[in-house]
Protein backbone atom coordinates (compact mmCIF):
# COMPACT_ATOMS: atom_id res chain seq x y z
CA UNK A 1 0.00 0.00 0.00
CA UNK A 2 1.40 3.16 -0.64
CA UNK A 3 1.56 6.28 1.63
CA UNK A 4 -0.46 8.70 0.56
CA UNK A 5 -1.41 11.88 2.72
CA UNK A 6 -5.09 12.60 3.49
CA UNK A 7 -6.57 15.64 5.54
CA UNK A 8 -9.49 14.41 7.27
CA UNK A 9 -9.59 16.68 10.35
CA UNK A 10 -12.00 19.89 8.95
CA UNK A 11 -13.89 20.15 12.13
CA UNK A 12 -10.54 21.32 13.74
CA UNK A 13 -9.74 23.63 10.94
CA UNK A 14 -8.94 23.70 7.06
CA UNK A 15 -6.51 24.76 4.92
CA UNK A 16 -6.52 29.02 3.50
CA UNK A 17 -7.91 28.11 0.21
CA UNK A 18 -5.66 29.22 -2.68
CA UNK A 19 -8.47 32.41 -3.36
CA UNK A 20 -8.35 33.23 0.40
CA UNK A 21 -4.67 33.69 -0.09
CA UNK A 22 -4.49 35.56 -2.86
CA UNK A 23 -6.98 38.13 -1.51
CA UNK A 24 -5.57 38.97 1.33
CA UNK A 25 -1.70 39.40 -0.04
CA UNK A 26 -1.77 42.53 -0.98
CA UNK A 27 -2.90 43.89 2.47
CA UNK A 28 0.45 42.69 4.10
CA UNK A 29 2.51 44.22 1.20
CA UNK A 30 1.22 47.39 -0.32
CA UNK A 31 -2.34 48.34 1.23
CA UNK A 32 -0.48 48.06 4.73
CA UNK A 33 -2.67 51.09 5.95
CA UNK A 34 -3.73 51.27 9.26
CA UNK A 35 -7.74 52.07 8.86
CA UNK A 36 -7.42 54.59 11.27
CA UNK A 37 -5.31 56.60 9.82
CA UNK A 38 -6.74 59.68 8.24
CA UNK A 39 -4.63 59.58 4.69
CA UNK A 40 -5.72 57.23 1.43
CA UNK A 41 -3.86 54.49 2.51
CA UNK A 42 -5.95 53.84 5.38
CA UNK A 43 -9.27 55.04 4.46
CA UNK A 44 -8.53 52.36 1.48
CA UNK A 45 -8.10 49.59 4.36
CA UNK A 46 -11.02 50.56 6.58
CA UNK A 47 -13.27 50.70 3.00
CA UNK A 48 -12.32 46.82 2.28
CA UNK A 49 -13.13 46.26 6.13
CA UNK A 50 -16.43 47.35 4.98
CA UNK A 51 -16.89 45.18 1.53
CA UNK A 52 -15.85 42.10 3.79
CA UNK A 53 -18.25 42.99 6.82
CA UNK A 54 -20.84 43.38 3.38
CA UNK A 55 -19.75 39.60 2.32
CA UNK A 56 -20.51 38.24 6.04
CA UNK A 57 -23.90 40.18 6.66
CA UNK A 58 -24.65 39.34 2.85
CA UNK A 59 -23.85 35.55 3.89
CA UNK A 60 -26.52 35.11 6.97
CA UNK A 61 -29.22 37.84 5.70
CA UNK A 62 -28.01 40.54 8.27
CA UNK A 63 -27.33 44.23 7.97
CA UNK A 64 -23.54 45.51 7.73
CA UNK A 65 -24.41 47.33 10.45
CA UNK A 66 -25.00 44.32 12.58
CA UNK A 67 -21.71 42.46 11.75
CA UNK A 68 -18.46 43.10 14.17
CA UNK A 69 -15.24 41.60 13.49
CA UNK A 70 -13.57 39.33 16.46
CA UNK A 71 -10.06 37.51 16.72
CA UNK A 72 -11.92 34.32 16.28
CA UNK A 73 -15.12 32.15 17.70
CA UNK A 74 -13.90 31.83 20.71
CA UNK A 75 -14.39 35.06 21.40
CA UNK A 76 -17.49 35.67 19.75
CA UNK A 77 -19.18 33.14 22.07
CA UNK A 78 -17.12 34.73 24.82
CA UNK A 79 -18.65 38.34 24.00
CA UNK A 80 -21.90 36.57 23.72
CA UNK A 81 -22.81 35.14 26.94
CA UNK A 82 -21.26 37.59 28.89
CA UNK A 83 -22.37 40.86 27.06
CA UNK A 84 -25.95 39.86 27.52
CA UNK A 85 -25.47 38.51 31.09
CA UNK A 86 -23.67 41.79 32.20
CA UNK A 87 -26.33 44.19 29.86
CA UNK A 88 -28.99 42.49 31.97
CA UNK A 89 -28.14 41.92 35.04
CA UNK A 90 -29.31 44.95 36.34
CA UNK A 91 -32.86 43.75 35.57
CA UNK A 92 -32.33 40.96 37.66
CA UNK A 93 -31.96 38.13 34.89
CA UNK A 94 -29.67 35.87 36.31
CA UNK A 95 -30.25 32.26 34.12
CA UNK A 96 -28.73 30.78 31.29
CA UNK A 97 -29.48 27.79 29.11
CA UNK A 98 -27.46 25.91 27.13
CA UNK A 99 -26.85 22.77 26.53
CA UNK A 100 -24.31 19.77 27.69
CA UNK A 101 -22.57 19.44 23.95
CA UNK A 102 -21.80 22.72 23.53
CA UNK A 103 -18.07 24.20 22.13
CA UNK A 104 -15.72 24.78 25.44
CA UNK A 105 -15.95 28.17 24.83
CA UNK A 106 -19.63 28.34 25.80
CA UNK A 107 -19.03 26.03 28.58
CA UNK A 108 -16.17 27.50 30.37
CA UNK A 109 -18.00 31.05 29.93
CA UNK A 110 -21.04 29.42 31.34
CA UNK A 111 -18.73 27.74 34.53
CA UNK A 112 -17.40 31.18 34.99
CA UNK A 113 -21.06 32.75 35.35
CA UNK A 114 -21.61 30.19 37.36
CA UNK A 115 -18.98 31.33 39.76
CA UNK A 116 -20.09 35.06 39.59
CA UNK A 117 -23.50 33.95 41.29
CA UNK A 118 -25.00 33.12 37.91
CA UNK A 119 -27.82 29.93 37.42
CA UNK A 120 -27.17 27.62 34.08
CA UNK A 121 -29.55 25.11 32.98
CA UNK A 122 -27.72 22.53 31.15
CA UNK A 123 -30.08 20.87 28.65
CA UNK A 124 -29.84 17.35 27.55
CA UNK A 125 -29.68 15.96 24.32
CA UNK A 126 -31.45 12.91 22.86
CA UNK A 127 -29.61 9.20 21.56
CA UNK A 128 -29.08 11.11 18.08
CA UNK A 129 -27.32 13.89 19.14
CA UNK A 130 -30.06 16.90 18.78
CA UNK A 131 -31.68 19.29 21.68
CA UNK A 132 -35.62 19.17 22.09
CA UNK A 133 -36.53 22.51 20.88
CA UNK A 134 -39.58 21.98 23.85
CA UNK A 135 -36.99 21.61 26.90
CA UNK A 136 -35.65 25.11 25.77
CA UNK A 137 -39.58 26.47 25.98
CA UNK A 138 -39.81 24.21 29.87
CA UNK A 139 -36.31 25.71 30.96
CA UNK A 140 -37.34 29.45 30.48
CA UNK A 141 -37.96 31.27 33.35
CA UNK A 142 -38.78 34.85 34.44
CA UNK A 143 -34.58 36.04 34.94
CA UNK A 144 -33.35 33.66 32.06
CA UNK A 145 -31.15 36.24 30.46
CA UNK A 146 -30.19 34.53 27.62
CA UNK A 147 -30.56 31.04 25.37
CA UNK A 148 -27.36 29.86 23.94
CA UNK A 149 -27.77 26.45 21.96
CA UNK A 150 -24.90 25.66 19.25
CA UNK A 151 -26.25 25.29 15.74
CA UNK A 152 -24.11 22.71 14.50
CA UNK A 153 -22.48 20.11 16.83
CA UNK A 154 -18.21 20.25 16.16
CA UNK A 155 -18.12 16.58 17.18
CA UNK A 156 -20.85 14.78 15.75
CA UNK A 157 -21.91 16.81 13.12
CA UNK A 158 -25.45 17.15 14.66
CA UNK A 159 -27.75 19.82 12.99
CA UNK A 160 -29.54 21.74 15.43
CA UNK A 161 -33.59 22.58 14.92
CA UNK A 162 -32.66 26.37 15.42
CA UNK A 163 -35.51 28.12 14.21
CA UNK A 164 -37.74 26.07 16.34
CA UNK A 165 -35.70 27.14 19.55
CA UNK A 166 -35.28 30.79 17.77
CA UNK A 167 -39.04 30.89 17.53
CA UNK A 168 -39.39 29.99 21.41
CA UNK A 169 -37.41 32.22 22.32
CA UNK A 170 -39.03 35.48 20.44
CA UNK A 171 -42.10 34.35 22.12
CA UNK A 172 -40.98 34.51 25.35
CA UNK A 173 -38.90 37.41 24.53
CA UNK A 174 -35.55 35.59 25.70
CA UNK A 175 -32.20 36.45 23.58
CA UNK A 176 -31.15 33.77 21.72
CA UNK A 177 -27.28 33.58 20.97
CA UNK A 178 -25.93 30.34 18.27
CA UNK A 179 -22.73 29.26 17.94
CA UNK A 180 -22.65 28.42 13.93
CA UNK A 181 -18.97 28.22 13.90
CA UNK A 182 -19.41 24.69 12.29
CA UNK A 183 -22.67 25.47 10.29
CA UNK A 184 -21.63 28.89 8.06
CA UNK A 185 -20.63 27.32 4.76
CA UNK A 186 -22.11 24.15 5.39
CA UNK A 187 -25.79 24.83 6.16
CA UNK A 188 -28.14 28.11 4.19
CA UNK A 189 -28.18 30.24 7.29
CA UNK A 190 -30.77 33.40 7.22
CA UNK A 191 -31.14 35.20 11.02
CA UNK A 192 -34.05 36.64 10.48
CA UNK A 193 -36.02 33.87 8.81
CA UNK A 194 -34.39 31.52 11.87
CA UNK A 195 -35.33 33.92 15.07
CA UNK A 196 -31.81 33.69 15.83
CA UNK A 197 -30.67 37.49 18.14
CA UNK A 198 -26.56 36.69 17.91
CA UNK A 199 -24.23 34.41 15.73
CA UNK A 200 -20.99 33.54 16.01
CA UNK A 201 -18.73 32.54 13.13
CA UNK A 202 -15.05 31.95 12.95
CA UNK A 203 -12.81 32.09 9.43
CA UNK A 204 -10.71 29.03 9.84
CA UNK A 205 -13.18 26.26 9.71
CA UNK A 206 -14.41 28.36 6.23
CA UNK A 207 -11.00 27.91 4.40
CA UNK A 208 -9.64 31.41 6.05
CA UNK A 209 -6.78 32.16 8.53
CA UNK A 210 -6.75 31.32 12.06
CA UNK A 211 -7.05 34.23 14.39
CA UNK A 212 -10.50 35.97 13.05
CA UNK A 213 -13.79 35.33 13.55
CA UNK A 214 -16.89 37.45 13.79
CA UNK A 215 -20.38 38.38 15.88
CA UNK A 216 -24.03 39.46 14.51
CA UNK A 217 -25.78 41.38 16.55
CA UNK A 218 -29.34 41.94 16.20
CA UNK A 219 -29.73 45.73 15.44
CA UNK A 220 -31.62 47.11 19.07
CA UNK A 221 -29.60 44.74 21.09
CA UNK A 222 -26.87 46.42 22.31
CA UNK A 223 -23.87 44.65 24.50
CA UNK A 224 -21.17 46.13 26.73
CA UNK A 225 -17.59 45.80 24.95
CA UNK A 226 -15.30 42.89 26.04
CA UNK A 227 -12.69 44.83 25.22
CA UNK A 228 -11.70 48.02 25.74
CA UNK A 229 -9.06 50.64 23.94
CA UNK A 230 -9.75 52.51 20.30
CA UNK A 231 -12.88 53.31 18.70
CA UNK A 232 -12.55 50.55 15.91
CA UNK A 233 -15.67 48.46 14.93
CA UNK A 234 -17.93 51.30 15.91
CA UNK A 235 -16.60 51.53 19.49
CA UNK A 236 -17.49 48.25 20.36
CA UNK A 237 -14.62 45.99 19.82
CA UNK A 238 -10.85 47.87 20.38
CA UNK A 239 -7.60 47.06 18.66
CA UNK A 240 -6.32 47.96 15.36
CA UNK A 241 -8.28 45.93 12.61
CA UNK A 242 -6.55 43.05 11.39
CA UNK A 243 -7.04 43.86 7.59
CA UNK A 244 -5.51 41.03 5.85
CA UNK A 245 -7.77 38.32 8.01
CA UNK A 246 -10.57 40.13 7.57
CA UNK A 247 -10.32 40.71 3.84
CA UNK A 248 -9.76 36.64 3.89
CA UNK A 249 -12.80 35.95 6.02
CA UNK A 250 -14.94 38.68 3.71
CA UNK A 251 -13.18 36.20 0.61
CA UNK A 252 -14.29 32.73 2.31
CA UNK A 253 -17.32 33.46 3.15
CA UNK A 254 -18.34 34.52 -0.15
CA UNK A 255 -17.36 31.67 -1.78
CA UNK A 256 -18.29 29.00 1.32
CA UNK A 257 -22.38 30.64 1.28
CA UNK A 258 -21.89 30.50 -2.61
CA UNK A 259 -23.45 27.24 -3.71
CA UNK A 260 -23.56 25.13 -0.35
CA UNK A 261 -25.94 22.64 -2.43
CA UNK A 262 -23.69 21.64 -4.68
CA UNK A 263 -20.75 21.04 -2.56
CA UNK A 264 -23.08 19.37 0.08
CA UNK A 265 -24.07 16.53 -2.79
CA UNK A 266 -20.50 15.84 -3.16
CA UNK A 267 -19.27 15.76 0.04
CA UNK A 268 -22.23 14.07 1.66
CA UNK A 269 -21.68 11.17 -1.01
CA UNK A 270 -17.98 10.80 0.09
CA UNK A 271 -19.12 10.39 3.66
CA UNK A 272 -21.67 8.18 3.60
CA UNK A 273 -19.18 5.88 1.83
CA UNK A 274 -16.92 6.39 4.76
CA UNK A 275 -19.17 5.75 6.99
CA UNK A 276 -20.81 2.81 5.51
CA UNK A 277 -17.47 0.84 4.76
CA UNK A 278 -16.17 1.70 8.52
CA UNK A 279 -19.32 0.37 10.24
CA UNK A 280 -18.61 -3.09 7.69
CA UNK A 281 -16.76 -3.37 10.77
CA UNK A 282 -17.71 -5.12 14.16
CA UNK A 283 -18.86 -3.77 17.38
CA UNK A 284 -18.84 -0.11 15.73
CA UNK A 285 -21.36 2.65 15.54
CA UNK A 286 -21.93 5.92 14.10
CA UNK A 287 -22.14 8.85 16.58
CA UNK A 288 -24.98 11.21 16.14
CA UNK A 289 -27.69 10.60 13.80
CA UNK A 290 -27.42 10.34 9.98
CA UNK A 291 -29.79 12.97 9.42
CA UNK A 292 -29.62 16.50 9.69
CA UNK A 293 -26.07 15.85 9.92
CA UNK A 294 -23.16 18.36 8.34
CA UNK A 295 -22.42 16.68 5.04
CA UNK A 296 -19.10 16.39 5.45
CA UNK A 297 -18.92 14.25 9.36
CA UNK A 298 -17.89 11.03 10.24
CA UNK A 299 -17.93 10.10 14.18
CA UNK A 300 -17.90 6.44 14.64
CA UNK A 301 -16.98 4.46 17.75
CA UNK A 302 -14.95 1.54 17.32
CA UNK A 303 -14.97 -0.96 20.51
CA UNK A 304 -11.89 -2.34 22.00
CA UNK A 305 -9.82 0.25 21.02
CA UNK A 306 -8.35 3.57 22.24
CA UNK A 307 -8.88 6.50 20.27
CA UNK A 308 -5.12 8.24 20.99
CA UNK A 309 -3.68 4.80 19.69
CA UNK A 310 -5.49 4.49 16.30
CA UNK A 311 -5.03 8.64 16.05
CA UNK A 312 -1.02 8.05 16.18
CA UNK A 313 -1.37 4.96 13.71
CA UNK A 314 -3.73 6.97 10.89
CA UNK A 315 -0.64 9.50 11.04
CA UNK A 316 1.93 7.42 10.27
CA UNK A 317 -0.14 6.34 7.24
CA UNK A 318 -0.27 10.12 6.62
CA UNK A 319 -4.15 10.73 7.71
CA UNK A 320 -4.94 13.36 10.02
CA UNK A 321 -8.47 12.50 12.12
CA UNK A 322 -9.34 13.42 15.11
CA UNK A 323 -10.74 11.50 18.14
CA UNK A 324 -12.89 13.67 20.76
CA UNK A 325 -12.43 17.46 19.14
CA UNK A 326 -9.33 18.67 18.93
CA UNK A 327 -8.96 20.71 22.52
CA UNK A 328 -9.14 17.69 24.39
CA UNK A 329 -7.08 15.18 22.71
CA UNK A 330 -4.03 15.28 24.91
CA UNK A 331 -6.04 14.39 27.37
CA UNK A 332 -7.59 11.37 29.25
CA UNK A 333 -11.14 12.72 29.81
CA UNK A 334 -13.41 10.88 27.10
CA UNK A 335 -15.35 13.58 25.23
CA UNK A 336 -18.23 15.48 26.72
CA UNK A 337 -20.00 15.49 23.16
CA UNK A 338 -20.17 11.51 23.13
CA UNK A 339 -20.69 11.05 26.78
CA UNK A 340 -23.71 13.49 26.89
CA UNK A 341 -24.67 10.61 23.82
CA UNK A 342 -25.17 8.21 26.54
CA UNK A 343 -21.67 6.10 25.54
CA UNK A 344 -19.90 4.40 28.09
CA UNK A 345 -16.28 5.94 28.90
CA UNK A 346 -14.48 3.05 27.49
CA UNK A 347 -16.70 3.18 23.72
CA UNK A 348 -15.95 7.04 23.99
CA UNK A 349 -12.69 6.72 24.57
CA UNK A 350 -12.49 4.74 21.41
CA UNK A 351 -14.29 6.99 18.74
CA UNK A 352 -12.66 8.29 15.55
CA UNK A 353 -14.09 11.63 13.65
CA UNK A 354 -13.10 12.31 9.98
CA UNK A 355 -14.52 15.17 8.81
CA UNK A 356 -13.75 15.96 5.25
CA UNK A 357 -15.03 19.01 2.60
CA UNK A 358 -15.02 19.65 -0.81
CA UNK A 359 -11.03 19.57 -1.21
CA UNK A 360 -11.05 15.49 -0.38
CA UNK A 361 -11.41 13.27 -3.31
CA UNK A 362 -12.78 10.04 -3.73
CA UNK A 363 -9.52 8.39 -3.80
CA UNK A 364 -9.06 9.43 -0.02
CA UNK A 365 -12.16 7.99 0.88
CA UNK A 366 -10.73 5.00 -0.81
CA UNK A 367 -7.23 5.18 1.26
CA UNK A 368 -9.09 6.14 4.54
CA UNK A 369 -11.40 2.62 3.83
CA UNK A 370 -7.93 0.81 3.11
CA UNK A 371 -6.05 1.65 6.16
CA UNK A 372 -8.93 2.19 8.91
CA UNK A 373 -10.24 -1.45 8.53
CA UNK A 374 -5.87 -2.50 9.03
CA UNK A 375 -5.11 -0.61 11.82
CA UNK A 376 -7.86 -1.68 13.73
CA UNK A 377 -7.87 -5.16 12.94
CA UNK A 378 -4.06 -4.53 14.61
CA UNK A 379 -4.91 -2.65 17.38
CA UNK A 380 -7.65 -4.96 18.32
CA UNK A 381 -5.09 -8.03 17.90
CA UNK A 382 -3.12 -6.18 20.72
CA UNK A 383 -6.08 -4.81 23.05
CA UNK A 384 -7.13 -6.90 26.28
CA UNK A 385 -10.38 -4.86 26.03
CA UNK A 386 -11.03 -6.30 22.99
CA UNK A 387 -10.07 -9.96 23.93
CA UNK A 388 -12.40 -9.51 27.06
CA UNK A 389 -15.38 -8.23 24.53
CA UNK A 390 -14.72 -11.35 22.23
CA UNK A 391 -14.69 -13.66 25.15
CA UNK A 392 -18.35 -11.89 26.67
CA UNK A 393 -19.65 -12.69 22.89
CA UNK A 394 -19.19 -15.89 23.04
CA UNK A 395 -20.08 -16.83 26.44
C1 LIG B 1 -13.81 25.84 16.30
C2 LIG B 1 -15.03 26.15 17.06
C3 LIG B 1 -15.09 27.23 17.94
C4 LIG B 1 -13.89 28.09 18.26
O1 LIG B 1 -13.53 28.91 17.18
P1 LIG B 1 -12.06 29.55 17.21
O2 LIG B 1 -12.06 30.49 16.05
O3 LIG B 1 -11.12 28.40 17.03
O4 LIG B 1 -11.91 30.22 18.51
C5 LIG B 1 -16.26 27.47 18.61
N1 LIG B 1 -17.33 26.71 18.41
C6 LIG B 1 -17.34 25.67 17.57
C7 LIG B 1 -18.57 24.88 17.36
C8 LIG B 1 -16.18 25.34 16.86
O5 LIG B 1 -16.16 24.31 16.05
Amino acid sequence: MEKKFVYADNAATTRVSDEVLKSMLPYFTDYYGNASSIYELGRNAQRDIEKSREKVAKAINASPSEIFFTSCGSESDNWAIRGVCERLASKGKKHIITSVFEHHAILHTCQYMEKHGYDVTYLPINKDGFVNPEDVRNAIREDTAIVSIMYANNEIGTIQPIKEIGAICREKKVIFHTDAVQAVGNVPIDVKDQNIDILSLSGHKIHAQKGIGAIYIKKGIVLPNLIFGGAQERNKRAGTENVPAIVGLGTAIEIATSDIQKKAEKVTAMRNRLIEGILKLPRTRLNGGIENRLCGNCNISIEGIEGESLLLMLDINGICASSGSACTSGSLDPSHVLLALGLKHEVAHGSLRLSINEENTDEDIDYILEVVPKVVERLRAMSPLWEKIVKEENN
